[in-house]
């Protein structure tokens, strides 16, 4: 490629009170710089849509600095060397990295792999073969510890992480019961990827659905929404359970005080523990987990279902669909 093309990014405009609106973004073309000694030009393909997002762009620093107003919105994404001064990452390789919410963005190749598009489609980067699937791995057999035999139950269970900590504790012999909203992910969730049980938490009485499917209590509840579900899950614990908290997305937009769980003294009468995480913790063993996850991939027992939106302009609406839950499988924006 010669010359620069011109980029399009979806830039913090301003923070959010709530649901983020179309308010609190811009879309515009910006110029592109040719790369410089040692960096390169990436062609965005696909962009990761994540719930974390929602807290890089509030005021406070959690476990990484806000995203400033007037700034690309960070993003993880998959895409292709189109111009390159690095030897590592020469044009025509696909790579993955935090590039941001738009067309092209320049790299220095720090925190940068590169991805093999003949091994797996490239979303599933962003998906099984990524964080979620690194999140999966880790918080199902790091935190929460799950062995054989054991009840694990997963909320948001036809999400991103969901379905791979449903699928892990199958095909490490767990009974395996899923939380999700709707019917149809449901019918996914234990249709397709053999969970032994769905629970249609909108429509149906989730303490009742619980008491149904885990007979013998919950060993292991890895809870990706917090709020309410998590209150529920905890009047069902086993003995000496683990309950994993991934995250809260039930909380993400809450304006009022976060709702923590009234009913954590179950943890006391269950001897249980209750232990937060996060992915980046674990950088240094990625290696080992995608080793596993596409062993997984290849034998047919680990399946990814992605939600694929098209054209950062939807990014706005696309990024609210985590919070409606009308994303089903991984989120991603092909650019
Ligand atoms: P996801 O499950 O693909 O999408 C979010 C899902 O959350 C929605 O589809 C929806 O599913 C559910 N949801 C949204 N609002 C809800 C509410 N008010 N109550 C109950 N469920 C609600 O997202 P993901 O990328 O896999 O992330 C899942 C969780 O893991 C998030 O909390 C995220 O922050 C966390 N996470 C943590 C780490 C870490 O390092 N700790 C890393 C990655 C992700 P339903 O339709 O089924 O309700």
């Amino acid at each position: 490629m010669t010359g620069t093309p011109a980029n399009l990014q979806v830039q913090l405009r301003q923070r959010p009170t709530g649901v983020p609106g179309d308010d609190c973004w811009n879309v515009l073309e910006v110029a592109t710089r040719e790369p410089a000694d040692g960096e390169f030009l990436v062609r965005n393909r696909y962009i990761s849509v994540d719930p974390a997002m929602r807290g890089w762009i509030n005021e406070g620093r959690s476990y990484v600095e806000p995203v400033a107003v007037g700034e690309v919105m960070r993003a993880g994404a998959v895409g292709e060397v189109v111009q390159s001064r690095n030897d590592q990452f020469p044009e025509g390789c696909c790579v993955s990295g935090l590039f941001g919410v738009q067309r092209y963005a320049l790299s220095d190749g720090k925190g940068v792999i590169r991805v093999d598009p003949g091994l797996a489609p490239l979303p599933v980067y962003l998906a099984t073969l990524g964080m979620p699937g690194m999140t999966a791995y880790f918080g199902l057999l790091e935190v929460g510890a799950a062995k054989e035999g054991e009840t694990v139950v997963v909320s948001a269970a036809a999400g991103a992480v969901g379905q791979v900590v449903g699928q892990i504790a199958k095909i490490k012999g767990c009974r395996t019961v899923g939380i999700a909203g709707g019917p149809e992910k449901c019918a996914w969730v234990t249709g397709e990827l053999g969970f032994d049980a769905c629970i249609d938490y909108r429509n149906a009485d989730l303490r009742a659905g619980l008491r149904e499917h885990c007979p013998r209590g919950i060993d292991v509840y890895f809870d990706n929404v917090g709020g309410d579900i998590l209150d529920i899950a905890l009047t069902r614990l086993a003995m000496h359970a683990r309950v994993v908290i991934c995250g809260a997305i039930s909380q993400y937009n809450n304006m009022q005080a976060m709702k923590g769980p009234a009913n954590y003294m179950s943890l006391l009468v269950h001897r249980a523990r209750m232990e937060g995480f996060v992915v980046f913790d674990y950088a240094k063993r990625y290696g080992e987990a995608a080793q596993a996850l596409a062993g997984w991939m290849q034998d047919g027992s680990l399946k990814t279902r992605i939600d694929e939106a098209a054209g950062l302009e939807t990014f706005p609406a696309t990024f609210r669909k985590l919070f409606s839950g009308e994303n089903f499988g991984k989120l991603v924006i092909a650019v």
